[in-house]
């Protein structure tokens, strides 16, 4: 069977991109999500085990020490990594599985699955949009909220090592380009 493929989201925080694969997954339920661990906080709504599998510093490295992790990095103070055992499953079943991950994440993904991985990198039609669409949101503490846009800038700066480049102003437009990204990537 042939291997599902393994499409990489990047961006700044606030660029929409858990909106973005929302939708991807809505348009085509066939898509598998990698469920990463954290150890950050839950946010309120957030699901363990479907935004997260939110863990202690202690059992986040126990499962780095025990192999089960097959990257991480840390973004703003907290861990964030993707768990081996489903991606392999999911793409050895010929799913296609999308993926939420910092620059540095996917960076390495398509170090180690190469072919087999598609990374996009989702800007925002400007900085000043970010900045509106982060502090709007009101999820994160304005000093939080600050954190994430001074990562921003640097962030901004990596997106043409990736694959590909998609600005996120319509929602759908986006969704359709990553639609056809992922479409002629199965051609492949
Ligand atoms: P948030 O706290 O907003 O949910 O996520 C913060 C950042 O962590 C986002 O840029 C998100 O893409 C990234 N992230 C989430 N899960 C993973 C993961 O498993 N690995 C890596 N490298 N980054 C992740």
């Amino acid at each position: 069977m042939k291997r599902g493929i393994i499409i990489s989201v990047s961006g700044p925080s606030g660029v929409g991109k858990g909106t973005v694969i929302e939708k991807l997954r809505e348009i085509n339920p066939e898509f598998g999500f990698s469920v990463s661990a954290t150890t950050r906080a839950p946010r309120e709504g957030e699901v363990e085990g479907e935004s997260y599998f939110f863990k202690t510093k202690e059992e986040f490295e126990a499962l780095v020490e025990a192999g089960e992790i097959i990257e991480y990095d840390e973004y703003v103070g907290n861990y964030y990594g993707t768990p081996a055992v489903p991606l392999a499953m999911m793409s050895d079943e010929g799913v296609d599985v999308l993926l939420d991950l910092t620059i540095p994440g996917s960076l390495i993904l398509k170090e180690m699955f190469g072919d087999q991985a598609v990374t996009i990198f989702l800007n925002p039609p400007s900085f000043e949009e970010l900045e509106k669409r982060l502090t709007g949101r009101g999820t994160e503490a304005e000093e939080v909220v600050q954190k994430r846009l001074a990562e921003a800038e640097n962030e901004i700066a990596e997106a043409d090592k990736f694959d590909y480049i998609v600005i996120n102003d319509d929602l759908d437009q986006a969704v359709k380009e990553i639609m056809d990204i992922i479409n002629k990537a199965k051609e492949e």
